[in-house]
């Protein structure tokens, strides 16, 4: 476990799986469809169990844009909402692939400050099947979170990152030293 203080409120990193993590709000890396997938899209709907999916159905609609996000409850995972973001899939860095990630890290905060949630997980989006490096990644998650907590937070107190493997959490680890001068 990291952890960075940004006057009263916390960045943490963690490794494991998001679905065991009790916090106030668990975000998805979803996919525009919102139609569920594999990695850990696929984890916490199984986890959840089929409540999500059956409350996505209602309010999917045309689908979600990559860079936004939608809430819903959140089935029996240790949590009251998952926020459903879609991060983008990577095309070689030309096509605002780091303002598209930081936007849907942005989406999912102002969804968990609306929803009064005060800790909030993330995994890493964009980085599985959508191939993101993660290092890039990391800098751009944690860049967008941290401005978020200085600026706009009001409601939430700590974000946890809950990094699945190893090279995941060194990458965050490295892009969290960095973090730390500013
Ligand atoms: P994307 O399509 O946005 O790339 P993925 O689910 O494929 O989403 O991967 C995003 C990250 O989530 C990867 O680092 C992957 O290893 C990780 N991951 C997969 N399952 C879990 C889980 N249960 N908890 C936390 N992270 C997970």
């Amino acid at each position: 476990m990291r952890e960075l203080a940004l006057g009263s409120r916390r960045i943490r990193l963690a490794t494991g799986d998001i679905t065991k993590v009790p916090s106030d709000a668990i975000v998805n890396a979803a996919n525009s469809d919102l139609a569920g997938g594999g990695g850990v899209d696929g984890a916490i709907h199984r986890a959840g169990g089929p409540s999500i999916m059956e409350e996505l159905d209602r309010i999917r609609g045309s689908g979600c844009p990559t860079g936004s996000a939608v809430r819903t409850g959140a089935g029996r995972l240790p949590a009251q909402h998952v926020i459903h973001a879609v991060g983008p899939r990577w095309k070689g860095g030309l096509a605002q692939e780091p303002e598209l990630l930081a936007s849907a890290y942005r989406a999912s905060l102002r969804l968990a400050e609306e929803a009064g949630a005060k800790h909030v997980t993330f995994p890493s989006i964009s980085t599985g099947v959508y191939r993101f490096p993660v290092e890039l990644a990391a800098g751009v998650a944690l860049d967008a979170v941290a401005a978020f907590l200085k600026s706009e937070a009001r409601r939430v107190e700590a974000v946890t990152f809950v990094l699945f493997d190893e090279a995941t959490f060194a990458a965050y680890e490295a892009a969290l030293e960095r973090l730390i001068p500013l």
